[in-house]
């Protein structure tokens, strides 16, 4: 909605327009490594936490690992915000070297041998998501209640930004479409 890819004929409220363009998407993305062997010792689901150097930009770069995830060889390393949006634009092999050249950092050259497999997905770019999550810029967040508002009984809203306390979730983003669902079928059915 914030992007202005689907449009409404007549145009929306004011108030709800101005919640699409304060509660807009933003960056988030896992470089996703498959380990032949569980090189950072940590049970399954463990986190690793990693601050990499930044290089004087504000936005970190790389938060830490997401290990063993459900006791499987995958790992996810995390990037956000403006850096993760850097990385989507340079492309899937720049990030699954960063990530490498950060592990280097921390385990040393050999760590490369244990390194079977790797992956990034640019959900920032990706024209059907547009990015990780949606985010209430300062003093926004009163409008979640607009964005979750139907329009005239004719349009209804869903997804993890219209919920009101599990945005940025799957479960929140499930429990606004069924709430939805419940308030279509009551206002179908008259009651
Ligand atoms: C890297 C990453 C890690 C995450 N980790 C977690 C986690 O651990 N736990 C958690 O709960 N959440 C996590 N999330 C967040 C979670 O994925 C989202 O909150 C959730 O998927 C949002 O669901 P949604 O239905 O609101 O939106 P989406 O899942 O984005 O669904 C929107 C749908 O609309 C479709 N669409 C878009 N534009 C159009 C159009 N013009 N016409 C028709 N269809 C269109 C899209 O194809 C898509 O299917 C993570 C997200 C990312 C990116």
């Amino acid at each position: 909605m914030a992007a202005g890819s689907i449009r409404f004929n007549p145009v929306l409220p004011v108030e709800k327009q101005e919640s699409f363009a304060k509660i807009s998407m933003g960056f988030y993305d896992h470089v996703a490594l498959l380990f032949s062997e569980n090189i950072f010792g940590t049970e399954a689901d463990g986190y690793f936490f990693y601050n990499a150097d930044t290089h004087g930009a504000q936005s970190p770069a790389l938060t830490g690992f997401l290990t063993n995830v459900s006791g499987t060889p995958l790992t996810l390393a995390d990037v956000g915000g403006n850096f993760a949006r850097e990385l989507e634009v340079a492309g899937r092999d720049a990030a699954i070297d960063f990530v490498r050249g950060e592990l280097r950092r921390l385990f040393g050259t050999g760590v490369d041998r244990y390194i079977v497999g790797a992956d990034f997905v640019p959900w920032g770019l990706d024209r059907w998501t547009r990015g990780a999550y949606a985010s209430a810029e300062p003093g926004a967040y009163a409008l979640r209640r607009v964005l979750r508002q139907p329009v005239g009984d004719r349009i209804w809203f869903a997804g993890e930004a219209c919920s009101p306390a599990h945005w940025a979730t799957v479960h929140g983003a499930h429990r606004t479409g069924q709430d939805a669902a419940r308030d279509i079928s009551r206002r179908l059915s008259g009651i």
